[in-house]
């Protein structure tokens, strides 16, 4: 447990993913009048448990010291442990309203998504015996998470006051519909969950739980946000950081030289996402072939992400024959 400010803890708890995610998520402990505050929870393994005891002890603290559970959105690293930890301590459980709609669907009855994912590949041109594989892919990572509704449900704005603390949610979505991350203006702490990372680009995609133009929303929203007056970012995953609005610029950036790669990609003819998301550069050095089938479904959907903000800004048109959608360049 480190305490990165005068009341706020951080704490690094075990991924489940190995080599194929982020290796630990960061959870936030904030000291308040009534108890803590614990933004986001890990996932629902008894390492992450243990790690999250263990941490708590150090500040002389215990699992049942924690009144309230922040959650930025419902990834299953994020929201796995909110359930278990709720059953212990009584915490009531804060997230944005829609992120509650992607509980039940994500996480208890799955059948629907999964056939709506199955929809979504084949219309964006994947052959059917590839797209088992890549529907399939997350099936199973339910079983990391306690799925529980939230007690506080909450809008862009709103107020949670520690007392020491006040926070403003910022909803911002794109990474997830209903991800939020939390300010507080007069210590100049943003809370970024995983909508803006130190070292590597959330994903953002189309999938059947997005929302509309999730790109286009996500880079308005990292604009908003730059207009913050920021000194220390408390990210998801990896370190805190102090440059804010310079990895603003440079995730900013990045989906620029995206938009421009797959624009070349269909200079001269239509093609659909996921024959363009075979064409691009996926990583330094690293292509289609090289991803695993949860990537690969990443890949697509993230494709398919510029390509509808591509559409929305008339860059791209969007063609449509026999129930599959192609892009072109206009
Ligand atoms: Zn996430
Ligand atoms: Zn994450």
């Amino acid at each position: 447990m480190t305490e990165v400010f005068t009341g706020i803890y951080w704490l690094k708890l075990p991924s489940i993913m190995d080599g194929n995610g982020p290796k630990h998520i960061n959870a936030y402990l904030v000291r308040g009048e009534k108890g803590y505050l614990l933004v986001d929870s890990g996932w629902n393994t008894e390492e992450s448990f243990i790690a999250l005891q263990k941490g708590l002890e150090e500040i002389g603290a215990a699992i049942k010291d924690i009144s309230q559970i922040l959650v930025t959105h419902v990834h299953p690293d994020h929201y796995g442990m909110a359930g278990r930890i709720k059953k212990i301590s009584g915490a009531t459980i804060a997230m944005h309203r829609i992120e509650i709609d992607s509980i039940g669907p994500r996480y208890v009855a799955m059948e629907e998504l999964l056939q709506q994912t199955d929809r979504l590949l084949v219309a964006n041109g994947l052959p059917h015996e590839e797209m088992v594989q890549l529907r399939d892919a997350t099936v199973g990572l339910e079983h990391y998470v306690s799925p529980v509704p939230p007690d506080i449900i909450l809008d862009d704005s709103d107020i949670i006051d520690l007392g020491a603390f006040t926070f403003r949610v910022i909803w911002s979505p794109g990474h997830s519909s209903g991800h939020i991350c939390l300010y507080e203006p007069a210590k100049k702490i943003l809370l970024s969950g995983d909508h803006i990372l130190p070292k590597i680009t959330p994903n953002i995609s189309v999938h059947p739980q997005s929302i509309e133009n999730p790109l286009g929303r996500y880079i308005a929203s990292l604009k908003e946000i730059r207009k913050l007056d920021v000194e220390l970012t408390l990210p998801g995953h990896d370190q805190p950081f102090k440059n804010l609005k310079q990895r603003i610029d440079e995730i900013i950036y990045h989906h620029g030289l995206r938009n421009s790669e797959i624009l070349a990609a269909i200079d001269l003819r239509a093609k659909t996402a996921y024959q363009i998301a075979q064409e691009i550069t996926w990583g330094e050095n690293s292509g289609w072939n090289d991803l695993p089938p949860f990537h690969k479904r990443m890949a697509v959907f993230e494709t398919l992400a510029h390509l509808e903000m591509m559409a929305v800004e008339s860059r791209v048109n969007k063609l449509s024959c026999k129930g599959v959608t192609s892009y072109v360049k206009k």
